[in-house]
């Protein structure tokens, strides 16, 4: 057997290449045997300013963790986010930071949002965890700092494991239980015939537009009465609040009152929240989606026929392609997309969208008579998107009663307080009749699957046979393509875009042939992830990756501006 290296192995490495030129720490590539973990480090940085070292840590479990937490996948991931966390947390206290130009003296995992995502920065197995990080190996102009690159592996990070590794039990089985009441939330929705929920004291408002941590002023989430529901979780017991039932919900109010807040709080509830977080009992159905106006955008073939026809100079809305989408085409596309994609919940807001998609009141019908609109607004097929296809939407809409008719349940936000209003709408129904006709025929009508080509998906660029990277939470480069994400507020980590490009590559390898359509390829490439996990998208180790949604995933390739589907 050969003997590993040992931690005197790369002190004396790095005495050797100590004021060498930097491309000598490629030597330092490979496997040490320290006293408490194994040091890989796996891939070393060109110059100080390229992208840091990928180095991991492998230190076995050693008791260190409850069994019980090792076998299931939400166990797991919990842990693993809790670690990841942890390490993010006591680096700072331990390391010296800047040790040279450029990235040198660095240390960085990528963890520790309000999230609880499934990453790939800690990974969990029966007998050891391994710790994924980058490290910036430090130079003065283009020489090596031996002396301060040994300070960093053989102190610092020898430092952080051990802090990270004094795992406080009590604290890490309250944030284990957390998530698992929280996915148990979640999937017992459908049964109650709910959508959502909003526990009692929740808080919902932010602290800023970029800082995803409570707002410490926020008021307490509290349920009206009438739909309060009581669910019972494995560790919380009984957690009363606010249930939304399927079919067709408005959230009304006046401006200011915290409609948007509350719909936001919705479309973060498919994720898993930290303890404290203020949101960690809102739960929404795993599949809910945020609809928004993004003109602009490119779209591919996709059936908008049910929300708009009879375009001016004949242009076909079946198969509907453009470079540069209207707000309302946009919109339509988004949702017959969505369908497309099997997901059973809508969320709007006003604020978002395009107002001749959301609206077409009795006045403008009697003005412009239906053959010259080709857009069918939502209010006359939300409520058929239900009946028909049981798909359920939440719609902040303050700015119109023609809702009122096709609506379930009717939330109004009141200084930031839920009234159900569902019965005070119905009275007003009766004494202030709706006039305007109803539009677009009785049925919803049809959501077309199409075949992605695979010259669609080319991410070569230059010599580089593979360039594919996430530029900021909302861009992907792929290949020679930007993909703009920037409507998609459900993506939430760059961690995920990331892995939404590297999975599109993956998808289009594996998956795509000319003959399955996008859902079944995501279909595919979800239940291999769902055996092998994160690391069978790349062939190398990486800890940057975090698990995006299948919907999101599907919407980078919708806005793939090289997307080719077959008529
Ligand atoms: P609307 O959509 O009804 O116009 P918003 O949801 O945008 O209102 O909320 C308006 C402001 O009130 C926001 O700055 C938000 O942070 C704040 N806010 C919302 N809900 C609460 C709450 N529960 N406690 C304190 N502030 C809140
Ligand atoms: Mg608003």
């Amino acid at each position: 057997m050969r003997t590993l290296k040992t931690h005197s192995d790369l002190t004396q490495k790095l005495r050797q290449i100590d004021r060498k030129g930097y491309k000598r720490y490629k030597e330092i590539q490979g496997v040490y045997q320290f006293p408490e973990f194994i040091l890989f480090i796996d891939h070393v940085q060109g110059d100080p300013f390229a992208s840091p070292s990928r180095i991991c840590v492998k230190v076995p479990i050693k008791g260190r963790i409850p069994e019980e937490f090792i076998q299931g996948e939400v166990e797991k991931t919990a842990v693993e986010d809790f670690l990841g966390r942890r390490f993010k947390q006591i680096k700072p206290s331990v390391i010296k930071g800047r040790r040279g130009i450029g990235k040198s003296g660095l240390i960085e995992i990528a963890a520790g949002t309000q999230k609880v995502l499934k990453r790939n920065a800690v990974v969990l197995s029966h007998d050891a965890i391994e710790f994924r990080f980058v490290m910036g190996l430090p130079a003065s102009g283009r020489t090596i700092l031996g002396d301060e690159a040994s300070a960093m592996f053989m102190r610092e990070i020898p430092d952080i494991i051990k802090k990270t590794m004094e795992i406080p039990r009590r604290e890490l089985t309250l944030f284990v239980h957390s998530v698992r009441d929280q996915e148990f939330l979640r999937n017992s929705l459908v049964q109650h015939g709910l959508i959502a929920f909003v526990a009692d004291q929740s808080i919902l408002p932010r602290r800023s537009g970029i800082d995803d941590r409570p707002l410490s002023t926020g008021i307490p989430f509290i349920s009206p009465p009438s739909l309060r529901v009581t669910l019972s979780t494995p560790h919380a017991g009984e957690i009363s609040g606010m249930g939304i039932p399927e079919g067709v919900t408005l959230i009304v109010g006046g401006g200011f009152h915290g409609k948007s807040t509350l719909l936001n709080a919705l479309q973060m509830g498919v994720y898993n929240h930290i303890p404290g977080d203020g949101r960690e009992k809102v739960v929404t159905l795993p599949d809910a989606i945020k609809i928004k106006a993004a003109d602009g955008r490119y779209i591919e073939k996709v059936d908008i026929s049910p929300f708009i026809h009879n375009l001016p100079f004949g242009k076909n809305t079946g198969q509907f392609s453009t470079e540069n989408a209207s707000g309302s085409t946009s919109q339509a596309t988004g949702i017959m997309e969505a369908l497309e994609s099997g997901c059973r919940v809508l969320l709007m807001d006003e604020d978002t969208s395009a107002t001749n998609f959301m609206i077409r009141d009795e006045r403008m019908q009697h003005l412009v008579p239906k053959e010259k609109e080709p857009i069918t607004p939502f209010v006359d097929k939300v409520k058929q998107l239900y009946t028909d296809r049981g798909v359920s939407t939440i719609l902040v809409m303050g700015g119109s009663g023609d809702y009122f008719d096709v609506a379930d349940t009717v939330i109004m936000m009141d200084t930031y307080e839920p009234k159900d209003v569902t019965s005070a709408v119905k009275e007003i129904i009766r004494h202030t009749p709706s006039r305007r006709t109803h539009e677009g025929g009785n049925m919803f009508g049809e959501v077309r699957h199409r075949v992605p080509l695979s010259h669609s998906f080319d991410p070569s660029r230059g010599r580089k046979d593979v360039k594919i990277d996430a530029k900021g939470l909302f861009t992907i480069l792929f290949g020679q393509t930007q993909i703009d994400l920037q409507d998609l507020e459900q993506l939430v980590d760059i961690a995920q875009t990331r892995s939404i490009g590297i999975l599109i590559h993956y998808a289009a390898q594996k998956y795509v042939d000319g003959k399955t359509p996008i859902s079944k390829i995501l279909d595919l490439v979800y239940h291999d992830l769902s055996r092998h996990g994160l690391d069978i998208l790349l062939p190398y180790r990486v800890g940057n990756l975090a698990l995006p949604r299948r919907l999101e995933v599907a919407q980078a390739i919708n806005r793939m501006r090289t997307l080719r589907v077959t008529s």
